[in-house]
């Protein structure tokens, strides 16, 4: 495993983790969670990354058990949580970062992880009614408090990110440490162009999600939507519009490469996100161990991904990315 610094900060990261979207609480129990997060960690996978808003709160008590489960030492590994959506309806408890609601998130989760704290906090989406001021301060104070080791946002846009650096840095305050933007070869605009200024500039680290497209670039979706898939389950119904014909056929495009150098497509997927040096964290997903040890292997790719084979790689998914 390769291990890289999260932005600008003292901690390092596995170039690939592990998160629970989707998979624990509907495909995966503590058991199978613990099985495929020991395995993960024997790889040396050292991130595991979740949100309260997973599966209800479920995610949280399951990963929680499996670790607990585990026993690793605890200085092995970090783990993360994100707030926003939230777990009730109010207008002071969903879809928003306001003081209270972060206070009492936090807790929450820690409550459901069963752990005195989490290394990494994600403000999960940005909120554009609570005042840029009151965020920072309230992460801040989580930082300050131990609950959490570093903050961060998902999905903000740079300008955001810009700003609550700037008043953290303007008030002497904990600042964003990194940003989980989704990265894979369909979605490249956010991580290649829009943050470009702020890696250098403030030191932005970066925890990827969806590498594979939730599973269609591991080619998996050619003939059709797999029984069993992450696009067949109860309440996913709205990931099926993912599924394009023009993201299909470009899998199978890269599915030629992959075979041709001895591959899997799905580990050609990952080793180029892990390819590019902005990235801290590339943050797979597995509903089976088997996926977890295929994917893990995408490593030992990366020595073999040159200029020539990413110019490949990136021509068999041209004009259905969002480089445009
Ligand atoms: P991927 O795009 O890699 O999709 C993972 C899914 O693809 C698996 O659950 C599995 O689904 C399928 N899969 C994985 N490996 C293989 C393989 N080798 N062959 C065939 N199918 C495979 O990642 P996720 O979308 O799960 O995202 C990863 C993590 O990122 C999440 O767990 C979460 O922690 C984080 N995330 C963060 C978001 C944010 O807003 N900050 C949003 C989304 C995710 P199946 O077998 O069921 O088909």
């Amino acid at each position: 495993m390769e291990y890289r610094r999260l932005g600008g900060s003292g901690i390092k990261v596995s170039a690939l983790s592990l998160g629970s979207w989707v998979t624990y609480g509907t495909q995966v129990d503590i058991d199978s969670a613990a099985a495929t997060l020991k395995k993960a960690h024997e790889l040396g996978v050292n991130f595991f990354d979740n949100a309260e808003v997973y599966a209800g709160g479920e995610s949280e008590r399951i990963m929680g058990a499996a670790l607990r489960k585990l026993n690793l030492r605890r200085g092995s590994w970090l783990v993360s949580t994100k707030l926003y959506w939230g777990l009730h309806d109010g207008p002071n408890e969903k879809n928003t970062l306001n003081r209270k609601r972060l206070l009492e998130g936090i807790d929450g989760s820690l409550e459901r992880l069963g752990l005195p704290y989490v290394d990494l906090l994600f403000c999960h989406r940005a909120d554009p009614e609570t005042p840029m001021e009151e965020l920072v301060w309230t992460m801040h104070d989580i930082v300050a408090s131990g609950k959490a080791t570093y903050w961060g946002t998902s999905e903000w846009s740079a300008e955001q990110i810009r700003e609550a650096w700037e008043i953290a840095d303007r008030r002497n305050l904990r600042k964003p440490v990194m940003d989980q933007p989704q990265y894979n070869l369909f979605t490249r605009n956010k991580v290649e162009r829009e943050f470009a200024r702020l890696y250098d500039g403030i030191g932005l680290g970066l925890t990827t999600w969806s590498p594979l497209a939730s599973g269609i670039l591991s080619g998996k979706y050619a003939q059709g939507i797999p029984e069993g898939s992450r696009m067949t389950l109860k309440g996913f119904e709205w990931l099926k519009e993912r599924v394009k014909p023009e993201y299909v056929a470009a899998a199978a495009k890269l599915g030629v490469i992959a075979q041709e150098i001895g591959v899997t497509t799905a580990q050609l997927a990952l080793a180029w996100t892990v390819s590019n040096p902005r990235v801290s964290t590339v943050i797979t997903g597995a509903s089976k161990p088997e996926q977890l040890v295929e994917n893990m292997k995408a490593i030992d790719i990366l020595p073999r991904l040159d200029a020539k084979l990413k110019a490949r790689i990136e021509e068999a998914t041209a004009g259905v990315n969002d480089l445009h």
